[in-house]
């Protein structure tokens, strides 16, 4: 059984398992370039998608499309010159423009396209026409076959939402949301984290991740870093601070982003953090710099995080300060 629609529109992708690399990978967004080669809006209909909205992603495996999991749309369209680590036949634009995506939930198995079409013939060949517009399938020739159409978002209407979900049920995959049902507060800037063009991958990664618990744990330690002590304060009586994954997030790493993995830090520390040049001794908790002559080398904490796990800073201080 699949997550209720309730007044949220599906959208489904059709895309590779490579997807874009790192920081750009199946599940974690969906991207494309702005415009095509010719300079149409060819993928205008990302635009519509709103926080919330449920994704799903058919991903191309041994040359079959096959039903490969679900997701949660976590931001609307935005746009950037950061090019995806791997564009393959997108590469060389200007401008890029992705959604964010969170709670992405593979299937058991990944389930082909061609079952999928086989076992809800007529009902997807009616669809197909009640709804013109943008499906992710055609059907064609005398006989009405049905094959993938060549597009990368598709709209899924309601009726072919409860195909998929019926299909769910058949496979026991009962995927649920953790939605994030966050405002941001007077102490916290709307949306501070919606980065503007240009700034580097690794801020980005860290950017997508600023989960509900991240703003949480944020706010009960006052925006504070836990490295100097300090917090940025705006123009608007909210505050700025920076969540680091101390064991980062995704593919290489695996870490969780629990609250045991998850440091508060300001951007200077957070930068100098992520490129190991600072960390938590696990044994001692002093804080440890590459410069031996660095004002926080070998001092306390500004303060004390005893719900932070030892595992995560010994992966931390062996694999990125050491390593
Ligand atoms: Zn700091």
């Amino acid at each position: 059984m699949l997550p209720p629609i309730n007044s949220k529109n599906v959208y489904i992708e059709i895309t590779n398992p490579e997807h874009g690399g790192d920081g750009w990978e199946l599940g974690n967004c969906l991207w494309s370039p702005t415009e095509n080669r010719s300079g149409q809006a060819t993928w205008r209909l990302m635009n519509k998608i709103r926080r919330g909205d449920i994704i799903i992603h058919l991903v191309l495996l041994n040359n079959l499309y096959h039903w490969y999991g679900i997701s949660l749309a976590e931001s609307e369209l935005m746009t950037t010159n950061n090019t995806p680590p791997i564009p393959s036949k997108w590469e060389g634009f200007e401008f890029y423009q992705r959604v964010n995506l969170s709670n992405f939930i593979p299937l058991p198995r990944p389930y082909p396209t061609d079952e999928f079409f086989s076992a809800y013939y007529r009902q997807l060949t009616m669809i197909r026409k009640d709804e013109e517009e943008g499906q992710f399938y055609v059907v064609y020739g005398k006989n009405e076959q049905i094959r993938m159409a060549q597009r990368y978002v598709a709209k899924c209407p309601a009726s072919l939402y409860a195909l998929f979900d019926d299909f769910s049920s058949g496979i026991s995959f009962n995927p649920v949301f953790h939605t994030d049902e966050y405002e941001p507060t007077i102490h916290e800037p709307q949306n501070p984290d919606f980065f503007p063009p240009g700034r580097v991958e690794t801020k980005v990664s860290r950017i997508i991740r600023d989960t509900e618990l991240a703003r949480q744990i944020k706010a009960e330690f006052k925006w504070r870093c836990q490295i100097c002590g300090s917090s940025i304060q705006l123009t608007n009586d909210c505050y700025y601070a920076e969540a680091h994954h101390i064991q980062p997030l995704g593919s290489d790493y695996q870490g969780p982003d629990i609250r045991s993995n998850i440091i508060i830090v300001c951007p200077n520390h957070h930068t100098e953090f992520d490129y190991g040049v600072i960390a938590i001794d696990p044994n001692s908790g002093f804080i440890i710099h590459l410069d031996v002559n660095n004002l926080y080398h070998n001092s306390h904490p500004a303060y004390q995080r005893p719900d932070i796990a030892i595992e995560f800073l010994r992966f931390h201080y062996t694999k990125r300060f050491r390593g």
